[in-house]
């Protein structure tokens, strides 16, 4: 996969300049969405994104798992702070999707493909004072209901002591068809 790509790059830097484009998000948001590989060629045009338009931060589930919400404080809000402190972001949009992976964790497989990657689960359970698997699963930033979970990443990244009040609007998008669901409106602005 490595040199698929090194060989792709090749190609790619022969028949493309790239035009400048600064690194401030000209629209002045960041956007939350999760890592899902089928959002890639799908995500900017069903939203309607340039390069340089906006931030994306992508993680797993577009979350905030559960042990991390308590105070407001992780990598997540980290990174929107670097990006309304640093780079002019006044709007947040998280983007939760369907059909996503974190919404249907099976802790058994979980444990099972940790124990055949030479990982203890138990161990790291006792080591990092998750508790047991539930806690696990909770680290990993599992969730039920992505509706629910994107309410929730939202109203945690408002109360974050690390963020100003700026406006937080949250959606679902549909994974296989691009539409967007809004779950909430927060403090829209044109
Ligand atoms: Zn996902």
């Amino acid at each position: 996969m490595l040199y698929e790509i090194l060989a792709h790059n090749e190609q790619f830097l022969q028949k493309t300049t790239l035009p400048h484009v600064g690194h401030a998000p000209r629209k002045h948001t960041a956007i939350v969405t999760c890592m899902d590989c089928r959002l890639t060629n799908m995500f900017e045009e069903a939203l309607g994104l340039e390069r340089g338009d906006v931030l994306q931060l992508r993680t797993a589930g577009a979350t905030i798992p559960t042990p991390d919400r308590t105070g407001a404080n992780n990598d997540l809000i980290r990174s929107l702070a670097a990006g309304i402190y640093l780079l002019g972001v006044r709007r947040i949009i998280v983007v939760g999707h369907t059909e996503c992976g974190l919404s249907r964790v099976d802790p058994a497989t979980m444990i099972a493909s940790m124990r055949a990657l030479g990982v203890d689960p138990q161990q790291l359970i006792e080591r990092e004072g998750l508790g047991n698997v539930e806690g696990l699963v909770k680290w990993i930033g599992a969730f039920q209901d992505v509706h629910l979970n994107v309410q929730d990443v939202v109203n945690v990244i408002r109360s974050s002591a690390f963020l100003p009040k700026i406006p937080v609007h949250g959606l679902v998008i549909d994974i296989n068809t691009g539409k967007l669901t809004v779950v909430d409106q927060g403090n829209p602005h044109p």
